[in-house]
């Protein structure tokens, strides 16, 4: 199949960019990494006017320190990201889950911004962002809007992003240094979207969970944050946690569904199992340290 004809444009900052969305009226679609989207407009499945590829946009490319936070550019390749030594000292959850996200070839086109704005109910992307408690940085001629990750996406592929919104950033706050991290999916296979996935971090202080973010992909269709969860392990000590309770409050948030990979039950069942014995690696890591 071959993409429906489109106007290619291919702008060099953020302002050309913005201006050109505006212009499009909503009938464009951004090019990032493409591993979505080409395939999309090979099936005609997505038919935009205007094609406006981001990726000789230099500004939206890379990793950054900002005032308590690391901002990712959303042009930055997976795979860069993924040997970036600031993101690995920074935010090791994040390296933990992007090696999970599609495969090496893929990765080396498919941006972080792409998956952040796709909104795939199973990406590890957006779970992370939401877990973490980042902040979307979305701009167009109108302004800039900064938009919690938890706030961000509305159902399968829907995001709060009007059609002129660029992101033009991520930024996800610091975790203290040492911090606990939480990652485990299980997919068919590598590379494969997850059947059920969970990510996140926790603070202890002197022995007491002191910040706790979790979220679950493929629970839902979003990202899934587990407030009664987090809620429920603040202020906790590591000995004496009720982890099987902690398991089923984490599942009351989630709302996973049938497809012809897994049954809803069988999603709960292996949330659960995967809530319990990654919490415990996680703090037995952290007893034995
Ligand atoms: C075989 C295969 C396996 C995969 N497995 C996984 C997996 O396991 N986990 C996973 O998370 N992903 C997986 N993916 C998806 C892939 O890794 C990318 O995450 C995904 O394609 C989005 O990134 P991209 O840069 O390619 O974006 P594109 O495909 O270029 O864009 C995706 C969507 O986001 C929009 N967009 C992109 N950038 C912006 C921006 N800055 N502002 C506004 N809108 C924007 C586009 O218009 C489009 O609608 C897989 C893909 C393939 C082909």
């Amino acid at each position: 199949m071959k993409a429906a004809p489109f106007d290619y444009q291919a702008p060099g900052s953020i302002e050309e960019a913005c201006a050109l969305l505006a212009d499009a009226g909503g009938g464009a679609s951004v090019l990032a990494g493409g591993q979505t989207l080409m395939p999309l407009l090979a099936l005609r499945m997505s038919q935009p006017f205007v094609l406006l590829d981001i990726n000789k946009i230099p500004t939206l490319q890379g990793v950054s320190r900002i005032e308590g936070a690391t901002r990712i550019g959303p042009m930055t390749r997976q795979c860069e990201a993924l040997t970036n030594d600031t993101l690995a000292g920074r935010l090791p959850v994040l390296v933990q889950a992007l090696s999970h996200v599609g495969h090496h070839q893929t990765r080396n086109r498919g941006t972080i911004g792409g998956s952040i704005a796709l909104g795939e109910p199973a990406a590890e992307m957006p779970a992370t962002a939401v877990a973490l408690g980042a902040v979307i940085e979305a701009r167009s001629v109108r302004g800039v809007r900064r938009i919690a990750a938890e706030d961000f996406y509305l159902g399968p592929y829907m995001t709060v992003l009007e059609p002129d919104e660029l992101v033009t950033a991520i930024d996800y706050p610091d975790w203290p240094a040492g911090h606990v991290t939480i990652f485990r999916e299980v997919a068919q296979r590598p590379g494969d979207f997850a059947l059920v996935g969970l990510v996140g971090a926790l603070v202890l202080e002197s022995g007491k969970i002191t910040r706790a973010g979790l979220a679950w992909f493929g629970m839902g269709p979003t990202p899934v944050k587990a407030r009664q969860a987090e809620a429920a392990l603040l202020g906790q000590n590591l000995d004496g946690l009720d982890i099987e309770g902690l398991a089923a409050l984490a599942i009351a948030d989630t709302a996973p569904f049938d497809d012809h990979h897994a049954t809803a039950e069988y999603r709960r069942t292996v949330g659960r199992r995967i809530f319990s014995r990654t919490l415990r690696e996680a703090l037995g890591r952290k007893e034995a340290a």
